[in-house]
Formats: C-alpha cells, sequence, structure tokens
C-alpha cells in the first residue's frame, strides 16, 4: 500500500524545486504526495530561514502537526515531522530540543538522504519510541544532485532547475551563506539532461535557480568551466525549450558573455532580477554588496544597449542599520532612474548570526515604515506604467492554467506579468476558440506559448485576447 508524503513549502522557488525533488526521493519507497497534512504518513516542513520570526512559525506549525500524530499514534499508526530547508540547518540541534514532535531535522544539502533517515526513524519507533531522533544537516562531500532520480512528474510547462546553490558573498544582512553553504554549480551536460527530461514531459518554459546564480561556474566536461552565458547558450539548443530565465542574480557576476546572451538568444527572456538593495553607496558598502551604484547604472545601460526591450526587477531593503535621510533619497534617485517593471521591498529586520544583526545603528520602527511605504508607492506606480504600456501590444504568453471565467487561461508573458487571455473572440457564441485554422476547445491551449493582444491593464496582471497558437 502506497503511503503519503505532504511536503508544505516556505519562501524562495529554490524551495519548491527542493520540494519536488524530495519528492522524487521518497517516490520509490512507495511516497505519493498528498495535497493536506490530514492523513499523512510523513509531513515534511521545508523552511525558509529569509522571513523575519521565521522558526517561530515552524513551530506553530509543528504544535498543530502534533495534534494530529497524537491523534494517529492513539490508533496505532505512525505519522513522522520532518523540518527541512534553511531554518533546519541554521537551528537544527535547537529545534529537536524544543520540539520533541519533530522526528527528523534535514538540511538542504542532505535530502537525497532521506530514505536513509525515514528507516532509521522507522527503526527507532520499531523499538518503542514516540518520535525519533534523526539529524542530518551536513554539508556533505558527495553533491546530492548526484543521487536524485529523474523522474520529476509533470507539473506544467514552466519549471524550475536548480543550477548552482550557495554563496560566497557573505552580504552583511544575509544569512545564506551560512545555510546553503559555499558557491557550488552542477555541470553543464547534468542541467542539459536535466532540461531535455523536462522538454520531453512538456515544459516549454525553465526558470535556472540558483542563490547566485549567474556567478555559475559548472564544468563544461572539457576541462574548463562554463559561465552562466555558455550555459544558456547550451541549453538553447534543446528543441522545444521555448523560454530560458534565471534567478537570483548578483551585480556582480554580470558578466559581458551573459549580456550577450541576452542580446543573441532569443529564448532567453527580456526580463532580469537583478537585486540592488539600496541606493546609497554608504550603505551598499555596509551591506558588503561589493559594487556601488554608479558600477549598477553601467550594467543596467549594457544590458539595455544589448537588449533594448529588457525589463527589470529588483530587491530593497530600506531601514538597514546606519541608513540617513540621504542614503534613502538616493535608492529613491536610483529607482527613478532604473524604472523597475517590478520589485520586492522590505524592511530591514536583524537575522541572527549576520554581522548587520549587532549593529548598534538600528534605525526605528516607524521611520522605516515610512520609508517602506514611500518606496512603495514610488515602486507601485511604475509597475502600473510599465503595465499600461503593454496595452495595445502583441506578445507571447505561455499559459499555465485555466482562469476563472469560461474560456479564459491563465499565462506569463515574456516579462513575467500574468496575463488573463480570452481564447473566445468577440462574436463567437460556442465553446470553441481561435486555432488559427478551425475551432478548438479553448483548454486545447494549456501548455502552449501563444501570440496574445493585450486589451487591458492593472496594477498587478494583464487582460489579453488570443490572436494565434505558436508551438
Ligand atoms: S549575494 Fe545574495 S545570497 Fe549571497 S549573501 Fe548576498 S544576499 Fe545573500
Amino acid at each position: 500500500m502506497s503511503k503519503k508524503v505532504f511536503i508544505k513549502t516556505y519562501g524562495c522557488q529554490m524551495n519548491v524545486y527542493d520540494s519536488k525533488r524530495m519528492a522524487d526521493v521518497l517516490k520509490p519507497h512507495g511516497y505519493e504526495v498528498a495535497d493536506e497534512a490530514d492523513g499523512a504518513d510523513l509531513v515534511i516542513l521545508n523552511t525558509c530561514h529569509i522571513r523575519e520570526k521565521a522558526a517561530e512559525k515552524v513551530y506553530s506549525e509543528i504544535g498543530r502537526l502534533r495534534a494530529e500524530k497524537d491523534a494517529k499514534a492513539a490508533e496505532g499508526k505512525n505519522m513522522y515531522i520532518a523540518v527541512a530547508g534553511c531554518v533546519a540547518q541554521a537551528e537544527g540541534p535547537e529545534m529537536m530540543k524544543r520540539a520533541p514532535a519533530i522526528d527528523m531535522v534535514l538540511g538542504p544539502q542532505t535530502y537525497h538522504r532521506l530514505p536513509d533517515m525515514l528507516k532509521s526513524a522507522e527503526e527507532q519507533r520499531t523499538g518503542g519510541r514516540r518520535s525519533a531522533r534523526v539529524l542530518d544537516t551536513e554539508f556533505p562531500a558527495e553533491a546530492k544532485f548526484d543521487f536524485l532520480p529523474d523522474d520529476s512528474d509533470f507539473d506544467g510547462p514552466a519549471a524550475f532547475l536548480t543550477v548552482q546553490e550557495g554563496c560566497d558573498k557573505f552580504c552583511t544582512f544575509c544569512v545564506v551563506p551560512y545555510t546553503r553553504g559555499a558557491e557550488f554549480s552542477r555541470p553543464v551536460a547534468d542541467v542539459v539532461a536535466e532540461a531535455k527530461r523536462l522538454v520531453a514531459k512538456g515544459v516549454v518554459e525553465i526558470t535556472l535557480l540558483g542563490q547566485n546564480v549567474n556567478a555559475y561556474h559548472g564544468d563544461d566536461g572539457d576541462g574548463g568551466s562554463a559561465t552562466l552565458g555558455g550555459l544558456i547558450k547550451e541549453l538553447d539548443k534543446i528543441d522545444g525549450l521555448g523560454r530560458i530565465r534565471y534567478t537570483t542574480s548578483h551585480p556582480r557576476d554580470m558578466d559581458q558573455e551573459l549580456i550577450d546572451a541576452h542580446r543573441d538568444v532569443t529564448s532567453c527572456m527580456p526580463y532580469l532580477h537583478l537585486p540592488v538593495q539600496s541606493g546609497s553607496d554608504g550603505i551598499l558598502d555596509a551591506m558588503n554588496r561589493k559594487h556601488t551604484r554608479e558600477e549598477y547604472f553601467a550594467i543596467i545601460d549594457r544590458l539595455r544597449e544589448a537588449r533594448p526591450d529588457l525589463a527589470l526587477s529588483s530587491d530593497f531593503i530600506v531601514g538597514f542599520p546606519g541608513e540617513t535621510d540621504e542614503d534613502f533619497e538616493a535608492t529613491l534617485d536610483l529607482v527613478r532612474r532604473v524604472k523597475y517593471a517590478q520589485a520586492y521591498s522590505f524592511k530591514y529586520s536583524p537575522r541572527p548570526g549576520t554581522p548587520a544583526s549587532t549593529s548598534e545603528d538600528q534605525v526605528p520602527e516607524d521611520v522605516k515604515s515610512e520609508r517602506l511605504a514611500r518606496l512603495q508607492a514610488l515602486l507601485n506606480e511604475h509597475q502600473l506604467e510599465f503595465n499600461e504600456a503593454s496595452v495595445g501590444k502583441e506578445m507571447d504568453v505561455l499559459l499555465e492554467r485555466e482562469g476563472k471565467l469560461p474560456g479564459q487561461l491563465l499565462g506569463r508573458s515574456p516579462y513575467l506579468q500574468a496575463v488573463h487571455v480570452n481564447t473566445r473572440p468577440a462574436g463567437r457564441r460556442h465553446d470553441n476558440a481561435l486555432d488559427a485554422g478551425g475551432d478548438k476547445p479553448y483548454t486545447e491551449f494549456m501548455g502552449r506559448l501563444v501570440r496574445v493582444k493585450i486589451v487591458e491593464a492593472g496594477p498587478n496582471s494583464l487582460k489579453g485576447e488570443l490572436v494565434s497558437a505558436l508551438n
């Protein structure tokens, strides 16, 4: 009889990818993915350390799960609780002590060992323990990717593919170098093989993932190493792969080969997430970002020269320790100059163990809130302007799922805008859609790239009419 695993994913796209791969690892051991924790034999919380009070949120979730675990135990059944991801990596032993309901704690680099951990947990339970005690947060010598099975299930036409992990930059606010370890890049051949398997299953768009993805330097199979630009050129040769994206990039690693890829590789999407965090040189220095605002502008100029239709997004931290009014004004000035299509902005909050967390120059909360509101108002204004500029244009949209209205499908533009696509041209009464040659049910277009005319724009999405199918 098959067993059920429920995986709750917090945080970034890399955790989404890791959760999927954990399901792949468990599948040969009889585990099917469940949609909810109720009735699951194994619950994995794949945690993220970026947000404030991340660990507290995990503890309260474990409190809820413990009731379920106890109810199952009363019926003579087992339920295992595992905590994975960056909180597990950072606070594993402490979590084991504080929450006895946890059976397993595993870091982002050890989830390929899940079956062994489960076996050990099961043996401990058979030996009479209510909870097992398995902790594996090493940075093992073996690369986990070599131990992951090949057979990820198809999960829509847009997929993530991790090509790089870890970070050597040590920004003073960030835990990633401590939780994910040193930079590691997968060999080109392994990435290409995984991409081909995804495309064979119907994937049309791949987002290459890495904490510092453009620091990629994977073995090229020829005694050297490939840059991310070189990798993108290799992936572009795969028939059926229509779109390539990558995230998250660091300005320092935006090399010429990658900029050239934006000019030369049509499948490389004209949209780039290039976090700057602050527009002030003093704060950039205090953050240890290793570049100035002028260097950032210069990179953007080169990118826009190579690909004039390129749109940008960024992350911002406001109220970093020591940030003055002038520093914050410099951030607003940078935003006005770059004009982002989209951006994420947060108030600085200290992460234990990072250098900035112990700074005595913390900015008061009310000042942070006021600055964040001003920054977000400006970013939202630019985002709306960018979306409104799409109206009347035709663009390619990858349709990913059904919309809320009959005949409507939801997809993404080249710039990652959500697009609600009406597949029934005006004047048609029946449940068919235009397909450049005949009538077909509108769901025919699911998972495909289509040409869409944008007719309306809002702050967070666009509406468009189907023009023709492309693939
Ligand atoms: S480059 Fe990114 S992942 Fe690395 S330390 Fe800085 S913010 Fe964290």
